[in-house]
Formats: C-alpha cells, sequence, structure tokens
C-alpha cells in the first residue's frame, strides 16, 4: 500500500457534480479536500484521445501548479450504437456558447442512437478514470465503468450529465432517480475510487 504523503488533497476539476461526488466518496477518510479553483488554478485544455491521457494532464498541471497531491476524474458515455461516442467527447456534446446545456445534449445523443435504428436494450457504459498525481511527477491511474441502458424519455432530477437517460444494468432507476448513496456504491466513479482506496488509502 503507497500513502498519500499529505493531508491535504486538491481536487483538479472544475466540474460541480464531478467535485460533489469526489467529495463525498474522500468523506470517510479524513482528508483536507480542495478544489484546484480554490488555488486560482485555472483548467488546462484536454487535448489527448483517451480519458488516461486527458486524466494525466489535468492531474500533474495542479500538482505541479500547487505543490500537493492531485485527484482528477475524467470521465464520460460510450454508447454501444454509436461504437463508443461520445466517450472521451461526452462533455463537448453539451458545449454551447453561453456554456453547457445537457438536456440539448441529452436530447442530441437520443436523436443520434434513433438514427442508427439499433433496437432496445440500447447498451452503454460509463467510464471514470481517475489520476492521482504528485508534484515529483509521479502519478497512479484507476479505472472503473458502469455497464446499463439509455432510456428515453430521461427521468430523475439527481446527478448530472447524462444520469438521467442512464439506467445501470439490474437497477430500476436512472443515475437521475436514484439516491446518491446509491449511486456511490456502483458508479464507474465508484469502481475507480474503490481501486484507489485499496492503493493508497488502505481500506
Ligand atoms: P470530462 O471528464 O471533463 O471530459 O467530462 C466528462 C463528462 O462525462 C461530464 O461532463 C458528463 O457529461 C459525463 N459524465 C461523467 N461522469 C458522469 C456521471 O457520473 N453522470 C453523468 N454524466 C457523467
Amino acid at each position: 500500500m503507497l500513502t498519500l504523503g499529505s493531508d491535504t488533497l486538491v481536487l483538479a476539476s472544475h466540474n460541480a457534480g464531478k467535485l460533489r461526488e469526489i467529495a463525498d466518496l474522500l468523506a470517510p477518510f479524513g482528508l483536507t479536500v480542495r478544489s484546484a479553483a480554490s488555488f486560482g488554478l485555472e483548467e488546462p485544455a484536454e487535448t489527448e484521445d483517451s480519458f488516461e491521457g486527458n486524466a494525466r494532464i489535468k492531474a500533474h498541471v495542479a500538482a505541479k501548479g500547487i505543490g500537493l497531491p492531485a485527484l482528477s476524474d475524467d470521465s464520460g458515455l460510450e454508447v454501444e450504437a454509436l461504437d463508443g461516442a461520445p466517450g472521451v467527447y461526452t462533455a463537448d456534446w453539451a458545449e454551447t456558447p453561453t456554456g453547457r446545456d445537457f438536456d440539448m445534449a441529452m436530447e442530441k445523443l437520443w436523436q443520434r442512437v434513433q438514427e442508427t435504428g439499433a433496437a432496445d436494450p440500447l447498451r452503454a457504459r460509463f467510464v471514470c478514470v481517475l489520476c492521482l498525481a504528485w508534484p515529483d511527477g509521479s502519478d497512479r491511474i484507476y479505472r472503473g465503468a458502469v455497464e446499463g441502458v439509455l432510456v428515453w424519455p430521461k427521468r430523475g432530477a439527481r446527478g448530472f450529465g447524462f444520469d438521467p437517460m442512464f439506467q445501470p444494468v439490474g437497477e430500476t432507476e436512472t443515475f437521475g432517480e436514484m439516491d446518491p448513496s446509491r449511486k456511490h456504491e456502483m458508479s464507474h466513479r465508484a469502481v475507480a475510487f474503490g481501486k484507489l482506496v485499496a492503493d493508497i488509502l488502505g481500506r
């Protein structure tokens, strides 16, 4: 088991939904958790074409810039009927000139899937790659995924992003309907986080 080597961990994300979920998952570990934004750090451009590559960029920029261990999350939704799209570009599908609009992005995704003629079950998976980086340039990578199906109309107002149209296998609720504690038992982020805990935090 490795140790973090610090009582403070920087969360290298500017996404409010991710920050909330990662803070929930870290709550039992007694760390001081601060966002990169609270140190005045801007989010770097995500120029890689893999979750691992983009997670590394975000964690290393924060760890080096702030001088503390930093944890990033790069994640997205892979839709079977779209050959894995939007994948690493999931957030981009929500971009508008005035900010991100996930209602629009979900409509667009559903439209694209309909155009393929694919029938139920419309298989999809959420993927999350966490990168923990230290100021000396070392890092660890943890990947998690959760399998599910797309549903329409979307259901629920909890969670964030594409949660209202994703129903995990074996569940009757979408991530948008589910109690957050239930999502934290099975989500892609929770699976990746469990690997980080086993490796670093020792529980
Ligand atoms: P990025 O990792 O900053 O490139 O953005 C990932 C995008 O994937 C987010 O903006 C969300 O749209 C989506 N996403 C990732 N994880 C989740 C989740 O747990 N629920 C819903 N959408 C998610």
